[in-house]
């Protein structure tokens, strides 16, 4: 699939019980814009319904077939982008909202509160479809991934993105909780990804050791600045430890080097007094 097919509005099939619309958000941090997935046949759920946007609450509703209905409205995690439209959606269509409760930090959705909390490895039964819901924490703590059993097709939302590195924002974002929730993801028959963001991604495991190498390379940079600067704040750091980075995204890749200096403080390598990390 080209990157022309990563259009807003468009419903793509991507096997013959899960297809997906790309919302009309793009930007530096959604990509090609939020991709809202729509999973089964007669009762349908519609996995991560997007920010309130009209055009796109509309092209969901459009999208369910005469004779269908959307049973449930499912998310991955409270993030804006993800999870705006489902207040509306479910009052619009006599759905039922299901996923984790939003934490009560600035960066979440508190207009979305589920009817029902999943849980960890809890199968989710839409006629034919099983759908399991598998914590992931990391990008933020109450993150849940969505496998479609029967396609091995994981619905990522922000756990795993595609085309770019995904923010890991404390506190309840955490490195380590990230990485584990990476490699958790081992333990289950994976065929395909289905991001929040981008295009669907083939290889799994090579998907996921990659984004584990690449945390652990940015992780050695902390370091090696670190034993260079013996002391350091978060501004100091941020230009050495992401001099690969455009400035732009400078502010929110200060989120993730927080979450790696956190980590390394929990290691026992660290240690932050005031304003300044220490080794
Ligand atoms: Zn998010």
């Amino acid at each position: 699939m080209s990157a022309n097919d990563l259009k807003s509005g468009e419903l793509i099939r991507l096997s013959s019980r899960v297809s997906r619309i790309i919302a009309p958000n793009p930007s530096a941090m959604t990509g090609p814009g939020t991709n809202t997935y729509l999973v089964g046949d007669r009762d349908i759920a519609v996995i991560d319904p997007g920010p309130d946007d009209e055009s796109h609450i509309q092209a969901i509703i459009d999208a369910i077939p005469v004779g269908a209905r959307i049973r449930w409205v499912l998310v991955t995690h409270a993030h804006y982008d993800h999870s705006q439209a489902a207040v509306v959606l479910a009052e619009r269509t006599g759905a039922k909202m299901l996923g984790p409760k939003p934490l009560q930090d600035h960066f979440e959705d508190s207009t979305f509160q589920p009817q029902h909390e999943v849980k960890h490895d809890e199968v989710l039964r839409l006629g034919e479809c099983a759908i399991r819901a598998i914590h992931t924490p990391g990008h933020i703590g109450n993150h849940f991934c969505y496998l479609i059993e029967e396609d091995q097709l994981l619905l990522t939302g922000d756990h795993i993105m595609s085309g770019s590195t995904v923010v890991i924002v404390p506190p309840s974002g955490d490195m380590k909780d990230y990485l584990a929730s990476l490699e958790l993801l081992r333990s289950y028959p994976l065929r395909q990804l289905g991001p929040g963001h981008g295009d669907v991604m083939d290889n799994p495991l090579d998907v996921v050791q990659g984004i584990i190498d690449h945390r652990l390379r940015r992780e050695e940079k902390v370091l090696k600045a670190m034993q260079q600067l013996r002391r350091a704040t978060l501004d100091e750091l941020t230009p050495v430890v992401y001099d690969d980075v455009p400035l732009a995204m400078h502010p929110i890749a200060q989120l993730s080097l927080l979450a790696h200096l956190i980590k390394l403080e929990r290691e026992s390598i660290l240690r932050q007094i005031e304003d300044s990390w220490h080794l």
